[in-house]
């Protein structure tokens, strides 16, 4: 079964902190061990993995993404938001994670970020735990 985590956007651009929200799905599906995989189903979106603990790498993150695709510029797409259409292509749009005694298995400063590039919208991400062992 797939679940979803909702997401709120609140800026144009903005790395939001799924990590407990992800955790909390595998702890419902009472899976101990195996694999988390997570996909966001938008184009202007995406997801990825990075530094949590200081909120300044996010921005910096995004001050260069910025920096690197302008919000205007020569696209040809008419809809005016292929900045972010390029944005989530190069940043991605799935991860896969470990679960290790029910828990993601993240780094020290690892955080799972939901990367909006098209914001402020309603947005979500699948969610699909898989497991090789479940509590009794
Ligand atoms: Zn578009």
């Amino acid at each position: 079964m797939i679940k979803y985590i909702n997401v709120k956007s609140r800026t144009r651009t903005e790395f939001i902190d799924i990590t407990e929200k992800v955790q909390e799905v595998i702890k419902e599906t009472g899976v101990v061990s195996g694999i988390c995989y997570l996909f966001v189903p938008h184009t202007t979106a995406a997801i990825t993995i990075n530094e949590g603990a200081d909120p300044s790498v996010q921005r910096d993150i995004q001050t260069l993404f910025n920096r690197m695709v302008p919000f205007e510029g020569d696209y040809l797409h008419k809809e005016g938001n292929s900045s972010a259409h390029i944005k989530a292509a190069m940043t991605g749009i799935s991860v896969n994670l470990l679960i290790d005694e029910g828990r993601l298995v993240l780094g020290t400063w690892q955080s799972v970020f939901f990367a909006e590039f098209d914001g402020p919208r309603h947005r979500r991400v699948a969610i699909k735990v898989a497991s090789d062992r479940k509590m009794p």
